[in-house]
């Protein structure tokens, strides 16, 4: 730190992100990307696309990404039959986007509320931006209890803003759409995010709700089921002035936030939707066979709709002991120093090779 710091950040601890090890070949498992590479159509774009790129980069790219938003409209467009571009928002990743929403729903003494377990960056997004925020504790199962989150504007005495990630990390629970349009119905007056970073590995969405209430944001992310974390690509879908208001946001901070690479990349890869899908079909057959074989060995697993599992073992072992064997062994895990979930490890779901590994190494941490 120099002594040119803004006093306000004294103090201040930023998010951790998972490990990135370039010193070492792991299996990977702490960070839930893809097993899988991009499709066949995003290879094209980088294979092929290098002429338009070269004659492009010198260019910024179109800050309203008009293209990208229109193509996801018409992606969802089952789902929520009305929708155009000016119900969507694109970013540099979702967290882009959630970063934004706090900056744009903190208004004068209004609070964040989210569960106490939940994605960290909420609660480093908050005390980034000053904003104050409550956590709701999660039942003893790790799920979120739906009526804990009915009019939390008359709880508190304030304005509120809801963000919840569904299937919430790094439980892997998930809510039903019906508890959320619950949530939605008994906060008319808060903006409620949801954040569905998961949704695709078994989750329900709350896309077909948005018509119906303007209070809803959902936001979305290339990152996990569309095997594009490195491209870093994410969106919101809401009613039309909730995203002018993350506009608002955007184009006061970073309005090229989403390059030419990127938007092209994000464009190819709605045109093989079904490679996706079936990518995260297998990636949920591989989290129930993982599940199983980790109950099997005496772990506890809370049951995941999500492309991790969120589990403890039963027979002494602390978090922090499986998180460094594992690491000895080669295999790279989430382990989280806070109260409460100490002793769980989170373990992205890999490929099945990688699955298997993993528990033959448990098996003989375990016995040891
Ligand atoms: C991974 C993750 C994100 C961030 O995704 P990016 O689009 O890569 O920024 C957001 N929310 C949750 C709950 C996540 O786990």
């Amino acid at each position: 730190m120099s002594r040119f710091l803004n006093t306000r950040l004294r103090g201040y601890t930023a998010y951790t992100p998972g490990e990135q090890p370039s010193e070492k070949e792991y299996i990977k498992l702490n960070t839930n990307e893809s097993p899988f590479p991009p499709g066949p159509e995003v290879l094209k774009v980088l294979r092929e696309d290098s002429d338009f790129f070269t004659a492009s980069l010198k260019l910024y790219p179109d800050p309203k990404q008009s293209e990208l938003r229109r193509d996801l409209a018409r992606h969802f467009e089952n789902e929520v039959p009305s929708l155009t571009e000016e119900n969507i928002l694109v970013s540099n990743g979702s967290d882009d986007i959630l970063n934004f929403s706090f900056s744009a729903f903190s208004g004068k003494d209004a609070l964040a509320v989210f569960p106490d377990i939940s994605y960290g960056f909420y609660k480093v997004f908050a005390e980034f931006q000053g904003v104050n925020y409550e956590t709701i504790p999660l039942n003893d199962d790790f799920a979120i209890n739906p009526k804990d989150y009915y009019n939390l504007s008359d709880k508190y005495k304030k304005k509120v803003f809801i963000i919840i990630a569904n299937p919430n990390a790094p439980t892997g629970r998930a809510l039903s759409r019906e508890d959320v349009k619950k949530i939605l119905m008994e906060n008319p007056e808060s903006p409620v995010i949801i954040d569905e970073a998961y949704v695709d590995f078994g989750g329900e969405t709350a896309l077909s709700l948005i018509g119906d209430y303007d209070n809803l944001l959902v936001v979305r992310t290339y990152s996990k089921s569309m095997s594009l974390a490195g491209a870093r690509l994410g969106y919101a879908v809401g009613n039309k002035a909730l995203i002018e208001d993350l506009d608002l946001i955007k184009y006061s901070t970073n309005p090229y936030s989403v390059n030419r690479m990127t938007e092209a990349v994000g464009r190819a890869a709605l045109k093989e939707a079904n490679y996706y899908r079936r990518n995260c079909r297998k990636i949920e057959d591989i989290r129930e066979w993982t599940s199983d074989e980790l109950r099997k060995m005496g772990f506890t697993v809370i049951p995941s709709k999500a492309n991790f599992v969120f589990t403890k073992n039963e027979k002494g072992m602390t978090g922090k002991e499986l998180y460094e064997c594992l690491k000895k062994e080669g295999i790279l895990v989430r382990w989280f120093d806070s109260e409460r979930i100490r002793d769980y490890l989170r373990i992205s779901i890999g490929c099945e090779e990688e699955m298997e590994m993993l528990v033959n190494k448990l098996k003989e941490i375990v016995r040891s």
